[in-house]
């Protein structure tokens, strides 16, 4: 069955930036057919005998779906339970402790918790870094999300077997939920993973041919770190280590130099953007401007809902621009176009998933947000990037379709459970709490 959403406004943002006000979507299945002005279609759609299914989209406007290129979707069992602390503090006092009291099956409810959040604020595609990775994988068959799951790895220590266990599991759910699900490999950070390690970890990612996802120059003291144990920055030690010739998804990198930035140009290492989350632990402010001048892929996350405290995409594009700007003292760093692209186009590139999402294009999964644009802060009428950006809010966000299912529909969600949800989210909070 084919489905048509007609009387919308469309933003595809693919290369051409092409964009359709009163425009048509068609897809069929999981993947986009046609988009355009309705016009060019609607002799084909007469001429087509089969049922087509028709979604008004007049008063919306019609998106990708948002990327979210790094976060811990489990942590939402921490949402709000350790402020006011930075990174180092916040793991080993609070995270770490918390964290080795979850049993197998805690992360599949957590994980459907960050499912709804995420569906809600419009995002159809996450990448995740954790443990129990089985359990999310579960919760992103069930919920209809799309997402890369990678198995954190930090060692060497006693735990490598089940840590390579849970990553061949992995590997088996890309056959399954509708190719919904891919993997990457993440060694946690360069201050949790040796040197010998990290070749591990790059080994297996050259074994199961993927991509690195890793936590990369995040905080000062890492920077400082690395520098007395290697002599070298975080990056030029990953480099030195054969890294980056594969795809590298390289979360914050707020401390930068200009021969890390270089450097990560030079090899196409791709950036996941976390603003909230190094505000929030004192991090510091990456230089989006200068990667992106570079022309270095940056792509925007959100990080666990721990350290944010949200998994909203869209709230973390408007920091992003705020704060592009209000760091560099230009008024034209990270214009609001460019940071929707870092949502969807980048992200989708960051993410290896850009031959199927990321764009409205035929050919692409249909992966499409509508957005209600009758709010009164969203009038009067301007351009509508610029409205989302500054003044739009994730419960904007009415109708949301993943690898052309719909997952949610007038803000009601069709796959979740949310009241059976938090019922099971509250009974794993208390344990871990008690
Ligand atoms: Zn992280």
């Amino acid at each position: 069955m084919k489905t048509l959403i007609k009387n919308i406004d469309i933003i595809t943002m693919d290369a051409d930036k092409n964009r359709y006000p009163g425009g048509a979507i068609l897809y069929e299945g999981d993947t986009i057919e046609y988009v355009g002005p309705f016009s060019d279609l609607e002799d084909k759609i007469k001429e087509d005998n089969r049922q087509v299914k028709v979604i008004d989209g007049r008063g919306m406007l019609a998106l990708p779906g948002f990327i979210n290129a790094h976060t811990h979707i489990p942590m939402t069992a921490f949402r709000g339970y350790a402020d006011n602390m930075a990174l180092w503090e916040w793991l080993t006092q609070k995270i770490w402790p918390m964290e080795a009291k979850l049993k197998p099956g805690d992360c599949y409810w957590l994980s459907l918790l960050g499912a709804a959040e995420m569906i809600m604020a419009g995002v159809t595609t996450f990448s995740d870094m954790y443990m129990f990775t089985g359990d999310i994988a579960r919760a992103a068959a069930d919920s209809g999300m799309r997402a890369v799951i990678s198995r954190a790895m930090v060692g060497p220590d006693d735990t490598y077997g089940q840590r390579l266990k849970d990553v061949e599991e992995l590997a088996e759910w890309q056959n399954k939920a509708e190719g919904r699900i891919t993997m990457m490999i993440a060694p946690h950070a360069v201050y949790t993973c040796s040197p010998d390690f990290l070749v591990t970890c790059r080994k297996l990612a050259e074994e199961y041919k993927t991509g690195i996802h890793i936590h990369l120059s995040e905080t000062a003291k890492e920077v400082e770190d690395c520098l007395k144990e290697h002599g070298k920055t975080p990056v030029k030690h990953l480099y030195d280590l054969g890294y980056f010739d594969l795809p590298v998804t390289a979360a914050h990198c707020v401390h930068l130099t200009d021969e890390d930035m270089d450097l990560m140009a030079r090899h196409d290492v791709r950036v996941a953007h976390c603003p909230s989350s190094n505000m929030k632990l004192a991090s510091g402010f990456a230089p989006v401007d200068r990667m992106l001048k570079r022309g270095i892929t940056v792509s925007l996350g959100t990080d666990g809902a721990a350290s944010n405290n949200n998994l909203s995409i869209l709230k973390e594009m408007s920091v992003a621009a705020l704060i592009a700007k209000g760091y560099t003292g230009d008024p034209n760093a990270l214009p609001a176009h460019k940071v929707v692209e870092m949502a969807t186009a980048s992200g989708a590139k960051a993410l290896m998933l850009e031959d199927k999402t990321g764009s409205l294009e035929a050919g692409k999964k249909a992966d499409i947000q509508l957005i209600d644009t009758s709010g009164p802060h969203l009038f009067p009428k301007e351009d509508p990037l610029v409205h989302l950006v500054y003044s739009g809010y994730s419960g904007d966000v009415d109708t949301l379709v993943i690898n052309g299912r719909v997952v949610m529909q007038g803000r009601k969600l069709t796959t979740i459970d949310l009241g059976l949800v938090y019922k099971e989210v509250e009974k794993i909070v208390n344990r871990l709490r008690n």
